[in-house]
């Protein structure tokens, strides 16, 4: 059996002349939990929509939990997925809702108390969904896919419009998902919002996959950094020469030197330019964040 929960090769989709998703290829291992990460319109849905079967790719091929994605009857009943927000009656209660969608989808009634357990619904299922918070929306969207049991979870932009204490809520939901076994792949236009719970990350860009791998690969490549700023403004270039000749590099951003050297280097440094004559009126060491460390690496900070 395969150890993948998803595997595409060259995946494309193109609407008239323009390409949504160009060329994608990438894998998920089973009981990890993926993100998906892209700015709005990157493609992230599009490429969704065509591992659900809900599209069909323009090129390119891919597998599900083993089986190919031109036959989704094969794997469909082992996914669930909430794309494009949860659509549900706003008159009826949150266990109604389900109990609505179990009976549509044939799905075991009696597992709706223990999922809205699962997702911390346990004491509102009785609460019209009306009433319910956007967070708790979204829980209930994440009950609702995970009603046929699925061993693959796919939801898009579950986090959107949630505030932190949400955002963390439903993190920690699907960390004890994937512990529990169930591969997650969930998509964010913020990586800030689902680095911690991600095993491994898929980046899109513009419809391209820009790095496909474990979050500790790109957590490695963070460069640990030492903001200096100099009493006097035009010492900052000297100051980069001394930086430069210890073998840090170093650069000037918005009037403070920007200098690549771990937290330890930073009393040397302020000794060195001391003995220069020059005076430092700020020194900070600082770890730059997942995305400024992707920016880096791809000289692109759009
Ligand atoms: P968002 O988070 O805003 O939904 P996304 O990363 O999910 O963004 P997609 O919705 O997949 O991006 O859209 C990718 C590109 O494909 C966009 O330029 C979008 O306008 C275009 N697109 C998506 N669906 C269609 C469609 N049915 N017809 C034409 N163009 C489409």
């Amino acid at each position: 059996m395969s150890t993948l929960a998803i595997s595409v090769k060259d995946l494309s989709k193109k609407y008239g002349n323009r390409m949504a998703v160009s060329h994608a290829s990438f894998e998920v291992p089973l009981g990890t939990v993926c993100g998906f990460v892209g700015p709005n319109g990157s493609g992230k849905t599009t490429t969704m929509r065509m591992l659900l079967g809900l599209i069909t790719p323009t090129a390119g091929s891919g597998t599900i939990l083993g089986e190919p994605i031109n036959h989704p009857e094969r794997y469909l009943h082992r996914v669930g997925a909430m794309i494009e927000g949860p659509a549900f009656y706003p008159a009826l209660t949150g266990a109604e809702n389900l109990r609505v969608l179990a009976t549509l989808g044939g799905h075991d009634i009696n597992s709706v108390q223990s999922l809205l357990d699962r997702v911390g619904l346990g004491d509102r299922g009785g609460s019209k969904y009306k009433t319910y918070s956007l967070g708790m929306k979204q829980r209930l969207g994440i009950a609702a896919a995970l009603l046929p049991n699925p061993h693959l979870l796919m939801l898009d932009e579950p986090t959107n419009g949630l505030d932190p204490a949400g955002i963390q809520e439903i993190r920690e939901l699907l960390r004890s998902l994937a512990t529990q076994g169930t591969t997650v792949f969930i998509s964010s236009h913020l990586l800030s919002e689902i680095e911690m719970i991600s095993d491994s990350l898929v980046m899109l860009r513009k419809g391209k996959v820009i790095f496909a791998g474990k979050t500790q690969d790109l957590l490695e490549r963070q460069q640990p950094t030492i903001i200096a700023k100099c009493e006097n403004p035009e010492d900052i270039g000297k100051l980069l020469a001394i930086a430069e000749s210890s073998g840090h590099k170093g650069s000037e951003i918005d009037g403070v030197a920007h200098i690549l050297a771990a937290a330890e280097w930073a009393p040397t440094l302020n000794k060195l330019a001391f003995d220069s004559g020059i005076t430092l009126s700020q020194i900070s060491p600082v770890l730059p964040s997942l995305e400024e460390t992707f920016f880096e690496m791809t000289g692109d900070d759009e």
